[in-house]
């Protein structure tokens, strides 16, 4: 996948500020950030979005809510709370075709999202 940027991440092609990582999972800082704290959870491997996922894949979904969790955490969000999103799609306001999840916090959130 030379074309993902989210993969040239992973590969440490193209650099970012990286929150945690392990064999399956890295979180940076999202280069936009749209909240005080907003950093993306994504899977190490390729997957375009939570819809291309398969039942194969409950475990590593499961390990990327727990992430997001964890970073929070690191963050120093737990108590005031945030928010997980992942955009999926044209109408999702999906921009980057590898799976992600938004962790944004450090300020209220709205509702309903725009
Ligand atoms: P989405 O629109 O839900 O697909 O989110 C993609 C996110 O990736 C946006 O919030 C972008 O700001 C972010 N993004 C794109 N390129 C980079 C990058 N090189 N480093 C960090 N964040 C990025």
């Amino acid at each position: 996948m030379g074309s993902c940027i989210f993969c040239r991440i992973v590969e440490g092609a193209i650099p970012a500020k990286i929150v945690y990582q392990d064999d399956r999972v890295l979180a940076f800082e999202d280069v936009n950030a749209q909240a005080p704290v907003h950093m993306l959870v994504i899977p190490k491997r390729h997957v375009a979005a939570v819809q291309d996922c398969q039942d194969g894949d409950q475990t590593l979904l499961g390990y990327l809510l727990l992430t997001c969790s964890k970073v929070a955490a690191l963050k120093n969000l737990a108590a005031s709370g945030y928010r997980i999103v992942t955009n999926t799609g044209a109408d999702g306001g999906q921009s980057v075709f590898h799976l992600h999840l938004h962790v944004l916090g450090g300020r209220h959130m709205g509702w309903p999202p725009g």
